[in-house]
């Protein structure tokens, strides 16, 4: 349920609704519009008449239900994009920003070049796998905590948060004492037990679409951690699973639209998983920024021909400044300002 109170409502009835709301075993949720205070009621909505009689409270405007199974991440309850802050940089609203780096952090040499390079090209956060989710149990699996080590060498000589994945509950203590965001892999979207616990979690998230989740059950996941605690979660469309093998995955260019109408959270694009191949990431990072994206991921790696993982789609370090170079127009057409460091 959503309590509306009215415009300029007093402090005091918002603190009353917000105890009343917990007195009936309710979670309240605060959400703070540019001209109203709406309080979210989230909890089992079978008892729902106690809440409902609240309207007679001073201050309340009206009471609606959440119609949507995900409620903190829908647009109804909080109307304005969230906009929140990652290490002093805005993500959401009309911010615009570029994460770049390498699928995988490989050594020192290579993590250092990757944050140079994109950071000379525009890039304000550093992405890179230190622990890493590979389809064989042969393949490279990631330096994990040396490589979290490596990456926090980088932040310290380039500034720039680092974004790296999380994969398993028992690391969560771990990546978050190097990591400035957690994303969550395609993979583990439903690792339901990893995404409560991130909702316990201080670190933003940044939660990849899963390749065969639909709109709802992504919003589901993302309710999972918000309703923890955790407000700041980042949607990242990285392609789902279709008839199509011309491309590894189909980017769902009209996620963005419809996140944007369904969600306040924000929406970020990452075409290299999407599309597979470095030759498609340009244009489809172009698609993205005109669709309403907040922002792109982008594999970038020194010398994509002798990566350990994901050389194929990860871009020189040329071409990501040429794709650097081309994106301000698309950006402004789009409303949105690309946040520099
Ligand atoms: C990645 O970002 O390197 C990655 C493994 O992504 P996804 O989970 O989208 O496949
Ligand atoms: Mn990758």
């Amino acid at each position: 349920m959503i309590i509306v109170m009215q415009k300029g409502a007093d402090q005091k009835d918002i603190d009353h609704i917000i105890k009343k709301v917990e007195e009936y075993g309710y979670r309240a949720h605060l959400s703070k519009g540019v001209e109203r205070v709406i309080i979210g009621a989230i909890g089992d909505e079978k008892d729902k008449t106690k809440i409902e009689n609240l309207i007679n409270r001073p201050g309340v405007e009206k009471i609606v239900p959440i119609l949507k199974n995900y409620k903190l991440a829908s647009r109804d309850f909080h109307p304005d994009d969230s906009v929140f802050d990652v290490n002093g940089l805005k993500v959401g609203g009309n911010n615009f920003i570029v994460i770049a780096g390498p699928c995988s952090v490989e050594s020192r040499e290579q993590i250092l070049e990757s944050a140079a390079v994109v950071k000379e090209a525009g890039a304000v956060m550093l992405r890179g796998g230190a622990f890493k989710p590979r389809t064989s149990p042969y393949s490279f699996q990631g330096l994990e905590e040396l490589g979290l080590k490596l990456l926090a060498e980088a932040r310290e000589r380039f500034g720039m948060p680092i974004v790296t994945e999380i994969m398993n509950p028992r690391d969560i203590e771990l990546v978050a004492q190097y990591a400035d965001i957690l994303q969550v892999g395609t993979r583990n979207v439903q690792n339901f037990a990893l995404l409560k616990e991130l909702g316990r979690t201080k670190k933003p998230i940044l939660l990849k679409r899963g390749m065969m989740s639909t709109i709802e059950e992504w919003l589901m996941s993302a309710e999972y951690i918000m309703s923890e605690g955790n407000q700041r979660v980042i949607l990242c469309e990285r392609g789902i699973r279709t008839f199509e093998t011309a491309s590894r995955n189909t980017m769902d260019i009209s996620a963005i639209p419809i996140l944007k109408d369904k969600t306040h959270l924000p929406v970020i694009v990452d075409p290299s998983h999407a599309v597979g191949h470095w030759k498609y990431v340009i244009p489809l990072a172009r698609a993205a920024v005109a669709a309403g994206a907040d922002g792109i991921m982008i594999e970038v790696h020194p010398s994509p021909e002798n990566a350990l993982s994901d050389g194929i789609q990860s871009l020189k370090p040329g071409r990501f400044a040429q794709l650097m170079e081309e994106l301000p127009p698309y950006i402004k057409a789009a409303g949105k300002i690309m946040v520099t460091l």
